[in-house]
């Protein structure tokens, strides 16, 4: 080799070297391993988070449309440790709680394609792959609303008549093909914390199923089995007996915003808890609610309660719920029941109300409350427990949920 040849092999190498360095400075080149396994993380390469050709594994329907999976994981196949972002949002007023930042804590590793549903015919297939919630308020010991109130021998009892809708609505659901988990079929109570934890672990159960379907695996979304166990096995709606575990105080724990940021990816599932309302000292007022949340009032609603209580060890609240699908499922469920009892139209200030209620927080499926009528009001009361407008009820809800997914 001639010198001059050496000396402009060496010069190029010494330029490559000094280009290496500065671009590893500038923060354009790994320093290690971790780039790479942050670069599937972000979903940029691997096909994760752009769906594929595989549809499996949806919510209690293995055929399921619209649902898809990688299916060229990773080798190394093990997502332990990734899921949680550490910062929170620092944007929030000064003296009212953080915020969990608006991205995910965990990579979307399911998609599902909504498009899929659009323009069905109202048929026995119309909902299949759609996987429906069905939560009868109260039960057991817990009547609910009575009427007489406060009777010992009431003639319209509100847990009854919440599971009887119920039901019905799961007849009708099924009809248009979907899959409907009551989450009681008899008359015991269960408290609120029990539900939304037996549908959380209901779901970590599916998402498990599915990441080891896609060849993965997941310490932390395992841990949140036993933390779900705990409140349905406490079972109790009371603060002081700690009954609420995961769910307990304001704001939500990094295993929260977890459990939380999961079921986000469960477009293909809706929550309903129907209920009936009363009032004792006013029999005029009647007509149906139905109540969502947004995370605006998640926000507002928990810093209330935390400044009632002292901020000091409240952790971030999370508002990441899907705010205009729980809002445009309410309307839906609202005019389609409204459409049948045209009656039932709510006098008061609102017949859709964004609120804070427990069973709409601390699950993330789209879900509403559904207020049919008021016990306390006669009319209202004929219609609650006529079995025959309580299958008209349950056939406007299930044809909401029709128009939720396949109409525009
Ligand atoms: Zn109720």
């Amino acid at each position: 080799m001639s010198p001059q040849r050496s000396r402009m092999i060496l010069s190029i190498l010494m330029l490559v070297s000094v280009l290496t360095v500065f671009l590893s400075l500038a923060g354009f080149l790994p320093e290690d391993g971790t780039a790479q396994r942050l670069g599937w993380i972000a979903g940029d390469d691997s096909g994760i988070g752009q769906g594929s050709d595989d549809n499996q594994n949806a919510v209690g329907d293995p055929s399921a449309p619209g649902q898809q999976l990688p299916t060229n994981a990773p080798g190394d196949g093990d997502l332990t440790g990734f899921p949680v972002a550490e910062m929170v949002s620092r944007d929030d007023p000064a003296g009212q709680l953080d915020s969990w930042p608006a991205d995910s804590s965990i990579e979307q590793i399911r998609t599902v394609d909504l498009s899929a549903w659009k323009g069905r015919a109202l048929d026995a297939s119309a909902l299949s792959g759609i996987t429906i919630f069905l939560d009868p308020g109260h039960g057991g010991q817990d009547t609910g609303a009575l009427y007489p109130a406060h009777s010992s021998d009431p003639i319209a009892i509100e847990s009854e008549i919440n599971l009887a809708v119920a039901r019905k609505t799961k007849t009708e659901l099924e009809a248009l093909g979907a899959t409907v988990i009551l989450i009681r079929d008899t008359d015991i109570w269960q408290s609120i914390f029990y539900r939304i934890a037996w549908t959380g672990h209901y779901l970590v159960q599916q998402f498990l199923a599915e990441l080891s379907a896609a060849g993965y695996q997941s310490d932390r979304i395992e841990d949140l089995i036993p933390l779900l166990d705990q409140v349905m096995q406490i079972n109790s709606d009371s603060e002081e007996s700690g009954g609420r575990g995961l769910m307990s105080g304001e704001g939500a724990s990094e295993e929260l915003r977890l459990l939380l940021d999961l079921q986000a990816q469960y477009e293909d599932a809706l929550y309903l808890s129907i209920h009936c309302n009363a009032l004792d000292d006013d029999s005029s007022v009647r007509g149906l609610q139905v109540y969502y949340l947004t995370g605006a009032t998640a926000y507002a609603r928990e810093n209330e309660l935390a400044v009632d209580r002292g901020l000091a060890n409240a952790a971030p609240v999370y508002r990441m719920y899907q705010d205009e699908s729980r809002r445009r499922l309410a309307g839906l469920v609202h005019e389609s029941v409204l459409e049948r009892f045209p009656s039932l139209k709510y006098e008061g200030q609102k017949s859709l109300v964004d609120e804070n209620y427990a069973v709409l927080r601390e699950l993330n499926l789209t879900s509403v409350l559904i207020e049919l009528g008021f016990i306390s009001n006669a009319q209202d009361r004929h219609l609650l427990t006529a079995s025959s407008s309580q299958q008209q009820m349950a056939e406007g809800i299930a044809e909401a949920v029709y128009h939720y997914y396949c109409l525009p």
